[in-house]
């Protein structure tokens, strides 16, 4: 059964329970405890010890239909994790068959098999994957595999106290998200729209079994607006190899020909 995960953001308080789980769980070490001076946010991006990252976005617009009582201000808090994507550029490019689809339509990296290559890194376009400094291999969300093969879901969906984070079955989470949008749009938050929710939303990345409930253009999230696997352009790309060589054998054929002629 594919699974995954919908992130409603309207909902999210930025109380960093589930990157607290994440890190409980996994026994995932700290990245060091420094102040950024970026808003709330001491995590700043998602790493190889980092697997949830809550982001910290403060807007000078109000959200539709509210009013703070502060003039025009608006919190944006976003939990951000591994997309589990449909067509995973990470699980394409890895040589050495450490990344792979699991049984819960997730991708996950074996870490006996990982050599460390980091070729997955350039190839998420959500610029997920991170490799540790001290063992040298590649690590990222799991998904939790463990906990699903036990039966129980993963750590930050069953810490997070506003469902914020909801785990689940893929195709019933994406009614769960259209309902939601829609109730957003009757109470005026019409700028609400999901991200990454199917093939047909997000062509590059065939869908994302992790989407999003956001209220802002993606790039104010600190997420690409069209991701797209580097793999889908393979095709292109040798395409274009053949024509240029095509060409330049025609170029060298015709100026023996010339040479021939002239002698
Ligand atoms: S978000 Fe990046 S690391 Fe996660 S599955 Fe997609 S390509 Fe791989
Ligand atoms: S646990 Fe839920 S509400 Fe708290 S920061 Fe994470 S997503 Fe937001």
């Amino acid at each position: 059964m594919a699974t995954g995960f919908f992130t409603d953001t309207t909902v999210c308080i930025g109380c960093k329970a589930c990157e607290v789980a994440c890190k409980q769980w996994n026994q995932l070490p700290d990245d060091g405890f420094f102040f950024t001076g970026m808003s709330y946010d001491n995590t700043l991006d998602l790493g190889a010890t980092t697997w949830r990252h809550v982001a910290f976005v403060e807007r000078p617009v109000p959200l539709s239909g509210q009013s703070t009582g502060f003039g025009d201000f608006s919190w944006l808090l976003m939990s951000d994790v591994c997309k589990h994507c449909e067509r995973a550029g990470c699980l394409e490019v890895c040589p050495t068959g450490a990344i792979v689809r699991t049984e819960f339509d997730s991708v996950f990296i074996q870490p006996d098999v990982c050599n460390g290559c980091g070729y997955c890194i350039p190839a998420c376009p959500f610029g997920v994957v991170d490799r540790r400094p001290d063992d040298g291999r590649a690590w990222k969300c799991t998904l939790c595999y463990d906990r699903l093969q036990d039966g129980m879901e993963p750590a930050c969906s069953k810490a997070c106290p506003t469902d914020s984070i909801i785990y689940g079955d893929i195709d019933e989470l994406r009614v769960i998200a259209a309902e939601r949008v829609e109730t957003l749009h009757g109470r005026g938050v019409t700028e609400a729209y999901l991200y990454g929710v199917d093939v047909a939303n997000q062509p590059g990345t065939e869908g994302l079994n992790a989407f999003f409930l956001l209220v802002d253009e993606p790039e104010v999230y600190n997420l690409p607006p069209d991701p797209v696997v580097p793999t889908k352009k393979q095709l292109q790309s040798w395409a274009g190899v053949a024509a240029g060589t095509v060409g330049m054998l025609a170029a060298a054929v015709g100026a023996v020909l010339a040479a021939r002629r002239s002698s």
